[in-house]
């Protein structure tokens, strides 16, 4: 369910002329309606199966989570912010899972040894 009603709320500064082409443009275009240029950066999705992507993307590639989390925290939405959080969330605790399983497995690794060791190995 997307509620659009009460998406990024547009500021009289956004609407005006367009650089380009000066030509007037509305509120909140992306892009000028005359000549294509752009105006103002499109911010990033956030439908549900954006989110999922960039959950999943922070979860099992957690240096790539931080530079969505960064593109999503820089839109001055709230939804924005949340999934920009959750992506960082994710982010730390799956550095801790790694950090975990690592330890786990130098553990299991030594004493592995010593059980060869033991056996003269
Ligand atoms: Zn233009």
């Amino acid at each position: 369910m997307e509620v659009n009603a009460q998406s990024t709320p547009i500021t009289a500064s956004a609407a005006g002329i367009c650089p380009v082409c000066h030509q007037a443009v509305p509120a909140g275009a992306y892009f000028c309606p005359n000549c294509g240029h752009p105006l103002r950066a499109q911010p990033p999705s956030v439908s549900t199966g954006r989110q999922i992507i960039v959950y999943l993307i922070s979860f099992f590639l957690p240096p790539l989570g931080l530079w969505y989390a960064w593109k999503y925290l820089a839109v001055n939405d709230r939804k924005s912010k949340i999934v920009g959080i959750a992506a960082i969330l994710l982010t730390i605790i799956s550095l801790a899972a790694a950090v975990w399983l690592w330890q786990a497995f130098v553990v299991y690794v030594n004493q592995s040894l010593n059980q060869l060791n033991g056996l003269g190995f």
